[in-house]
């Protein structure tokens, strides 16, 4: 027994899945993995995983798995060796550069790689490329949010801890569902509500299971948020209920706001969003009365027209009632990806450097410049949505993305696929030949985090360091490396030997990671940032002053922009999103057979009046039609839905069911987040069972 377990190792990690940062200990013997380990001194989560943290692994050791990079011969791909590889990519995005400029190439980043990998990826793009056409997927989801909080308070993260969601006394949720998203953060919430009486007031259009809990569960028109989030700031404000000294001491433009309340009256609010004034007053009641209040949201506010302005909505709020800088208050965007906040915070951001420094901004792109012996490009670049369209317009012509499944997760992908088919030159980096590889003329193959050390932050801000459990597969090599060695055949002299030398780098330059270290980091030790050069973390935002030049907060005014909506022969509203098994598109947990022998395909939820009214079943087929293309998805009858209301899984490994067949290239006017939940649909029974 004791040699036997003597062969066991036992790596600590971060979960590769969600936001919520859950960290535990990989048991493996071999290339084999024993079980997962939680230990109460993980930060996030403690001994808490859900079925994703636990079961889905297996997709690690997947045949499928690419091992040697791949070079396309007319319709094939065929085996290379890296020199090979690495030789096209450099010759062939020199030549795109040299007769069309540095702005005709694209760099799509990774939520899912680390923060070494985003910071020296987007350090590829600008110092070696040239261009500021960098982004990653936080476009997609949380960049409105981000946005959002940066206008009002002047941080893009979540004010507090997760665990400080517990100590207050009324959390609302917002368009967001965290018992299957988040699920460790759900469960903190439903135990605040047992153990301290938390109120929760749960705000979607389906009645998932946190609203099954929820002491209100409220349910508004689709894409009108905005429209209650208004009109309850400004009845408060009405009954004078709103926090004076708060705002006399710590916010500017309060005047300003209250005139752009005007039309928000309860009147207009019950037109648009189909609640009543009775309960519109009795959330602002229960808000008053509560000493404590936070918000969480997620895609629900984000993925409209109006995502910038909902989440904006949503801090003004926050700002009026006095609930930031203390425990158990502020803003709480939900972070989707293990890493989408490390990715944006490391600088793979169109207008961003590391640490939101602005690359607009002489000083410190003087910083950057003399730090990297290179001159930096001062125009912010494309995000991923416009790289898109400048591909169609024949301006981007040289794309290199990694670890994004843009073809099957960028909304209205038919359009999506024409541009990739334009692109002179793709390099495509990833752990499997996804639906995006498809397109590419390079595919590299990439090591998972088991296969790499590293660091992720999660939606606390929290920065954890996990450790390498195997060797990568095959010839796959960790995303770090590969970009170092892109850049050195492009002449550049980059000797990083592990990624702590990269952090290094990176709390030089960026500010808020000035105290940021592996040692500090090491074991189960995590930073919440900014962090001070003498590595103080701020668990805590906001406690003394906002994110602004002179420490105040600023209201800022908002105005509703209506759904969009595609014409009356679409009558069925289409809402997206995640289920618990499994993750976004889907490449790792329907690989990993402790999950898909649970949840083997997606499925649409149809309410059981419908159903009736089309005299189907669960189980039937329908094939769904929008103005951008048509899917095809067996039927679930659930009550979680309600009359024209249907809901789709994101997740498919299928190009036929793909619920972004469907969505538009309609975007949030501010960030250019794509509106994936505003479409309407019409249904056809291919099979009523
Ligand atoms: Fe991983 Fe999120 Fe589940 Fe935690 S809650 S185990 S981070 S997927």
């Amino acid at each position: 027994a004791t040699m036997r377990e003597d062969r066991i190792n036992k790596t600590k990690t971060v979960c590769t899945y969600c936001g919520v940062g859950c960290s535990f200990e990989v048991w493996t013997k071999d290339r084999e993995i024993l079980k997962i380990q939680p230990d109460s001194e993980a930060p996030a989560n403690g001994v808490s995983t859900c079925v994703k943290g636990k079961f889905g692994w297996d997709f690690v050791n997947s045949e499928e798995r690419l091992t040697k990079p791949l070079i396309r011969k007319g319709e094939k791909f065929v085996e290379a060796s890296w020199e090979e590889a690495l030789s096209l990519i450099a010759t062939k995005m020199t030549g795109i550069k040299e007769t069309h400029g540095n702005d005709s190439l694209g760099f799509i980043s990774s939520s899912k790689c680390t923060n070494e990998e985003n910071y020296l990826f987007q350090k590829l793009a600008r110092s070696v490329f040239g261009t500021n056409n960098v982004d990653n997927c936080s476009r997609y989801c949380q960049t409105p949010a981000s946005t959002g909080l940066m206008r009002t308070v002047g941080i893009g993260g979540d004010a507090g801890t997760i665990k400080d969601i517990e100590s207050s006394e009324l959390v609302l949720v917002i368009g967001a569902n965290p018992a299957e998203s988040h699920p460790v953060l759900a469960t903190r919430v439903k135990r605040a509500q047992k153990l301290n009486n938390q109120k929760l007031i749960v705000f979607d259009l389906r009645e998932n299971e946190l609203a099954q809990k929820a002491d209100l569960f409220i349910s508004p028109k689709p894409g009108t948020d905005l429209v209650w989030l208004n009109a309850i700031a400004k009845y408060i404000i009405d009954q004078d209920w709103h926090d004076r000294t708060f705002i006399e001491n710590r916010v500017n433009n309060f005047d300003d706001f209250v005139d752009s309340l005007k039309t928000y009256t309860l009147d207009y609010a019950e037109d648009k969003t189909g609640l009543s004034k009775e309960l519109l007053i009795k959330v602002a009641t229960i808000i008053h009365e509560a000493k404590s209040m936070c918000a969480l949201w997620a895609m629900g506010v984000t993925q409209h027209m109006g995502g910038t302005d909902t989440s904006t909505a949503i801090s003004n709020l926050l700002l009026v009632t006095g609930n930031y800088g203390k425990p158990g208050s502020g803003g709480y965007p939900l972070r989707g990806h293990n890493n989408v906040q490390g990715a944006s915070d490391f600088g793979t951001m169109p207008a961003w450097l590391p640490g939101y420094e602005p690359v607009e901004d002489d000083k410190i792109r003087a910083k950057y410049e003399k730090a990297w012996g290179t001159t930096l490009p001062k125009k912010p670049g494309y995000n991923n949505h416009q790289i898109v369209e400048a591909i169609n317009d024949g301006k981007v012509r040289g794309m290199y993305l990694f670890g994004e499944e843009m073809g099957l997760v960028d909304s209205n992908i038919n359009y999506v696929h024409g541009s990739f088919e334009k692109l002179d030159f793709f390099v495509v980096q990833d752990v499997f030949f996804t639906k995006t590889a498809q397109f590419a003329d390079v595919v590299l193959p990439a090591a998972p985090s088991l296969e790499k050390e590293g660091t992720f932050t999660n939606t606390e801000r929290r920065i954890q360091r996990f450790y390498q459990v195997f060797d990568p597969l095959g010839d796959s090599k960790p995303d770090w490396q590969i970009f170092q060695e892109i850049a050195n055949q492009l002449g550049a002299d980059w000797n990083y030997k592990q990624p702590g030398e990269i952090m290094d780098e990176a709390a030089k330059l960026a500010t808020i990671f000035a105290g940021v270290s592996y040692d500090r980091l090491e074991g189960w030790n995590s930073q919440l940032w900014p962090v001070k050069e003498d590595g103080t973390d701020t668990p805590l935002l906001y406690k003394d002053k906002f994110g602004f030049k002179d420490g105040k907060a600023r209201l800022f005014p908002v105005e509703w922009t209506p759904p969009y909506e595609p014409g009356e022969e679409y009558d069925l509203h289409l809402n997206n999103g995640r289920i618990l098994e499994h993750f976004h598109e889907g490449n790792m947990t329907y690989r990993s057979k402790g999950i898909t022998h649970k949840v083997p395909e997606p499925w649409l939820e149809v309410s059981p009046w419908l159903a009736e009214k089309r005299g189907i079943k669960t189980g039937a087929l329908v094939r769904l039609k929008s103005p951008y293309g048509e899917a095809e998805v067996r039927v679930w009858v659930t009550e979680q839905v309600k009359g024209k209301e249907l809901y789709f899984p994101m997740h498919t490994m299928e190009e036929k069911s793909a619920v972004n067949r469907l969505t538009s290239s309609y975007h949030d006017k501010v960030t250019h987040t794509p509106n994936y939940k505003e479409m309407s649909v019409k249904m056809e029974v291919i099979e009523p069972k």
